[in-house]
């Protein structure tokens, strides 16, 4: 006889390892559960043995891990009698918050630096129907002010400072144990304000305690050049990066960042709006896979440290690629400006010679 079992989202499938009861009223979109890609062209290309997996959490329901964290934070919120959330974002936040507070039923503030959210993410928060607050700041400006608001006014809080959050992306790191059966030896992520590296590794952990993996991965945090507080070694007044999502100089987990960095082993980095850019191209060009900007920097980071032998031959390495590249075509149309397509006679002989010719 064959079961049916409908996978109903991280909560549920999760529930013994996340702060629910049976009684609570589960807010989800049926996140979690991504791919766990294998990359299979770049190692080649590259001409190094290693395992680099990529953790593509821009299949998520809004389009980025946001909505791990989000499932959680709403689900809680509500929990709690609340009527309203609040966040600031660099886009995907506020994407997440609104998609969960319109099944939730309830209502959705949204803080966003104006002319800094990719096009996608503006779109999608529009499309939801959250109340879009603009400001002439950027998110750092947006994040104090939403924490001094919500002294004032009956709203939660759902940026990565909310606990729940931190324990809805924690599963991410159980999802790769449960798929593998080990822990990665390294584990790349780009880091904002360093909520997402602080899950991860209470994820690794709290499997390696339960001895459900024998290991725990080094955490490589990496940033943007022009936004990268944690490289510095204090807090930067105005980040600048085509990276938007990760566009951020004051991260709101700056000591647990650090203590994730001296507990794993691990370190910061920074890499130039290019790089980025370029290992965007490579993800999409070599192995058919389109994620954000900032999600690059993941991978620009993991092959830095690869072609320096930081990280070694015969390692394992997880990359998460946080956002899904469809959210900005800007950018997207930047990288490929001198790729247009060709334009042809609607005919048959046209269309022939036009594959002959690229053949
Ligand atoms: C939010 C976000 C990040 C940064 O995550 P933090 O938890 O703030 O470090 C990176 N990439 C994308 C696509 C994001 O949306």
């Amino acid at each position: 006889m064959t079961t049916h079992k409908r996978y109903t989202g991280l909560i549920e499938f999760y529930r013994d390892r996340l702060p629910v009861s049976a009684n609570t009223r589960i807010i989800s979109l049926g996140e979690g559960n991504t791919p766990l890609i294998q990359l299979q062209n770049i190692p080649r290309l590259i001409g190094k043995a290693v395992d680099i997996y990529v953790k593509f959490e821009g299949l998520n329901p809004t389009g980025s891990f946001k909505d791990r964290g989000m499932t959680m934070a709403v689900t809680k919120a509500v929990e709690a009698g609340s009527q309203a959330i609040i966040c600031a974002s660099t886009g995907n936040t506020s994407a997440s918050a609104a998609a969960y507070a319109v099944r939730a039923g309830i209502k959705a503030f949204v803080l966003i630096p104006e002319g800094k959210i990719a096009l996608g993410k503006l779109a999608q928060t529009l499309m939801y129907d959250a109340k879009i607050i603009q400001i002439n700041g950027n998110f750092d400006r947006g994040m104090a002010l939403v924490k001094e608001v919500a002294e004032l006014a009956p709203v939660t809080i759902v940026n990565s400072i909310n606990p729940f959050r931190i324990e809805g992306q924690k599963t991410a790191a159980f999802e790769i144990v449960d798929e593998l059966g080990f822990a990665p030896d390294y584990h790349c992520l780009p880091v904002g304000n360093a909520g997402n590296i602080t899950a991860y590794w209470k994820g690794y952990n709290e499997y390696a305690t339960e001895r459900v993996c024998g290991n725990r991965p080094v955490m490589c945090g990496y940033q943007a050049a022009g936004a990268a507080p944690f490289v510095a070694g204090e807090m930067i007044d105005n980040p600048e990066t085509v990276a938007t999502a990760i566009r951020i100089g004051h991260p709101q987990s700056w000591a647990l960042a650090w203590n994730v960095q001296k507990e794993s082993g691990g370190w910061f980095d920074k890499f130039t709006d290019e790089q980025i850019l370029a290992a965007q191209k490579m993800l999409s060009q070599y192995e058919g896979v389109f994620c954000e900007p900032a999600s690059a920097t993941a991978l620009a980071g993991a092959l830095h440290d690869i072609s320096t032998g930081k990280i070694p031959e015969g390692s394992k390495i997880v990359c998460t690629l946080t956002g899904n590249g469809i959210k900005d075509p800007e950018i997207a149309m930047l990288q490929c400006a001198d790729t247009k397509p060709v334009t042809i006679d609607a005919s048959l002989d046209a269309v022939k010679r036009a594959i002959l010719d690229s053949l």
